[in-house]
């Protein structure tokens, strides 16, 4: 080692030394990173990273021992031989580009080393092809001692090197490859120039011309400098880009996309830093669920596109309404959230009404207004809940209550509302078990015809007796089955018992049987109806199925077509609740009914309300031009049969001409077994 150190004192240009030891040193801490860069790299930009890697590494190893070899002070004059130069700087780069290949593919563990070692005897190699090249006026021998430790060195530490920079990339493991590579480096050359021993035959000093050394030895290492200079520049700029599109992703990973708004991720993680802070300052906290009333109708009827742009209208007016300590996220389709942190000025009454006043302003689009109406929700932090989840649940429950009641836009969370909801949880269970335990009952309600009093059919409405909580009405279990999927099951047993106890009629009256969107949905419907016709025996024309507009009005290219499917078999169609809901002239015409049950509303006001006796006229002046019966729903005086018989109603059913009764009693009634006299008295008793 003295030796080594001595040989760089006594036979170097020590400023020389010192350019190629600053080349080395630049060149082996670009090279590690451009190394790093190819080794994470995929496809294309890996092969790009390599080559980067194998010109500013092989280039700055082969400038550091060309530059340190004109350094040397052999004695002698001394001559190069161009091809032999020439080939030790494509060694370098050739040799070393197949090291860091190898140590980058990381196949096996080992790899690194390999690769690594790979690179220190390409540098080996680049380094004897290079003292090749050098020829002196004297008598060359080499010191195999050193001339083999100067290879093992450079083996070693490449390989060293290599390991470190496959490891973590962390500032120590890169410091510790780049110093690996150096030394590795460094210590070939000197090593290796310590073997050598020179002989000098003629001493014609003129022959070499030291200062054209210098040039050479200068021009060299500022080519190579820009050449590694290049390289780098191409990495920090990759940098830079990628720093850029990990905002970018970042941007678009926390806000919502069509708003701009934070979205659901981020909403989470202001309101989690929230709570933190409220529980290290015992601070108090506002959760605020947001949620828009009417918008299904507006993307329903309007278009998706014009929804978009509602949602984005509100989402500006709502970030154009916060102030400090207040923040709203659109945490879902038409839902928002908002988070207020209570403080000293200022209250969550005037917070609320600012974001009231910016849900229920007209929103003008193309020309038209859409009216807003939205519901609001609110829980309090630690008052209500003490974690996310628990704030986020009661606001939520604060919502639907606040969507229930007309009255009220915003309503604030009750312990109560937790006890509703695991009352309707456990009424959801109960109702699973119901059609196994056979506690669903169907009810049948006569509809006659108004001029005659003729009874024509029955509508079949579900009960569900509970085994302790007696008869419980349709409005409650049948929106609870909708929820949780359970309807499909429920109306299948429907559709089902009522084609077999129709079946069981001693006259053809027809049937009609209540179906939920869920289950029109339901893949195979047609297929399922015409099923249980075959197994109940009941003729299709004795099958009428009632349907809401909101049922078909989803998708009406395939509510169309199912329509038709089933109308083929011979059922049916009457369209339920009419004058309800969307009541377009559109459904009218483009559906095939057979049947517009016009709704209860509409006959209660009969008596009293001009307005509804219009309305009753002209749906029924539609019918007429569409050849459509109508059939009046809720009909409970005798005033209100005779003013639907004086405008020329079709069809009516009510308490007035029948309550729903069980199949037992319906034989008593009706007398399914026909009598024409009791009938007639029924029905003049009626009216
Ligand atoms: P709907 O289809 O409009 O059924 C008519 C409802 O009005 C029935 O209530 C019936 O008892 C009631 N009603 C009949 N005449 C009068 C009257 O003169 N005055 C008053 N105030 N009410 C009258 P119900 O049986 O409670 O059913 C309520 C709703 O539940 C039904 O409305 C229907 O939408 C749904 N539903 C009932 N059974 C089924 C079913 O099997 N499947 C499905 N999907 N829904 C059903
Ligand atoms: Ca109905
Ligand atoms: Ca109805």
């Amino acid at each position: 080692m003295l030796k080594v150190i001595g040989c760089i004192y006594y036979d170097h240009n020590i400023w020389l030394v010192l350019v190629a030891a600053a080349v080395c040193a630049a060149g082996s801490w670009a090279t590690i990173r451009l190394f790093q860069r190819a080794a994470t790299a995929k496809g294309m930009q890996q092969i790009g990273w390599h080559f980067l890697t194998a010109v500013g590494g092989g280039s700055s190893i082969w400038c550091t021992h060309f530059i340190a070899m004109l350094a040397y002070a052999p004695g002698a004059p001394v001559d190069l031989d161009p091809i032999l130069t020439i080939l030790s700087l494509l060694v370098a780069m050739i040799g070393t580009c197949i090291g860091f290949v190898l140590a980058a593919g990381a196949v096996f563990r080992p790899m690194p080393l390999i690769g690594g070692a790979v690179v220190g005897t390409a540098v080996s190699t680049m380094h004897y092809t290079g003292m090749l090249a050098y020829r002196v006026q004297g008598f060359v021998g080499w010191d195999m001692t050193y001339l083999v430790a100067s290879i093992v060195m450079a083996v070693v530490f490449c390989a060293l090197s290599m390991s470190f920079a496959m490891r973590v990339s962390s500032g120590i493991n890169k410091a510790a490859a780049t110093v690996s590579l150096v030394v590795g480096i460094v210590s070939l050359h000197f090593t290796a120039m310590t073997a050598l021993e020179i002989q000098p035959i003629l001493i014609d000093l003129a022959y070499t011309n030291p200062q054209a050394m210098e040039a050479l030895a200068l021009a060299v290492a500022v080519v190579t400098l820009i050449i590694t200079g290049a390289g780098m520049v191409s990495y920090l700029i990759d940098d830079q880009v990628r720093a850029e599109s990990h905002q970018q992703l970042m941007q678009m990973a926390m806000n919502d996309n069509l708003t701009g708004l934070p979205n659901r991720s981020s909403f989470n993680a202001h309101l989690d830093h929230e709570i933190y802070l409220a529980r290290e300052t015992g601070g108090r906290l506002a959760l605020v669920s947001i949620d828009l009333d009417s918008f299904k109708e507006i993307n329903d009827l309007k278009g998706h596109a014009i929804g978009d742009a509602v949602l984005q209208v509100v989402a500006r007016r709502l970030a154009a309404l916060l102030r400090d300590g207040e923040f709203v996220a659109r945490v879902g389709g038409d839902e928002f959230a908002a988070v207020y942190r209570q403080h000293d000025h200022g209250s969550l009454d005037e917070f609320l009404s600012r974001l009231e006043g910016a849900l229920s302003r007209e929103v003008r689009l193309e020309g038209h207004g859409l009216s807003l109406q939205a519901s609001l929700g609110v829980s309090f932090y630690p008052d209500d809940a003490d974690c996310r989840e628990g704030l986020v649940n009661n606001t939520t429950l604060a919502m639907y209550r606040a969507k229930a009641d007309r009255n009220r836009t915003v309503c604030f969370y009750e312990q109560s509302m937790d006890e509703t909801v695991r009352a309707r949880r456990a009424l959801a269970a109960d109702l699973r078990q119901a059609v196994d335990n056979g506690e669903l009952q169907l009810h049948y309600q006569v509809q006659t015809r108004v001029n005659s009093g003729e009874v024509c059919g029955f509508e079949a409405l579900l009960r569900w007796v509970h085994p302790r909580k007696g008869v419980i009405p349709p409005s409650d279990f049948i929106p609870l089955a909708e929820e949780n999927g359970l309807i499909v099951e429920l109306g299948d047993w429907v559709l089902r018992q009522a084609c077999l106890d129709a079946s069981a009629w001693d006259q053809p009256y027809k049937v009609a049987v209540n179906l939920s969107p869920a289950q029109f949905n339901h893949s195979c419907l047609p297929e399922r109806v015409q099923e249980v016709l075959a197994e109940s025996g009941l003729p299709a024309d004795r099958l009428e199925l009632e349907l809401t507009e909101t049922t078909i009005i989803e998708d009406k290219e395939r509510s169309l077509a199912i329509l038709k499917q089933i109308r083929k078999l011979g059922v049916s169609i009457a369209l339920d609740d009419f004058g309800t809901g969307y009541s377009s002239l559109d459904t009218l015409r483009s559906f095939p009914f057979d049947k517009i049950k016009l709704d209860r509303s509409f006959v209660i006001e009969l008596e009293e309300s001009k307005q509804a006796r219009a309305i009753i006229r002209a749906v029924l002046a539609l019918s007429r031009s569409l050849d459509i019966p109508v059939l009046a729903e809720g009909v409970e005086t005798s005033g209100q049969i005779a003013l639907l018989e004086k405008e020329g109603c079709h069809e009516a059913q009510g308490y007035l001409l029948g309550r729903p009764l069980p199949q037992a009693e319906l034989r008593n009634i009706y007398d399914v077994a026909p009598d024409p006299a009791e009938e007639q008295i029924a029905y003049e008793f009626a009216i």
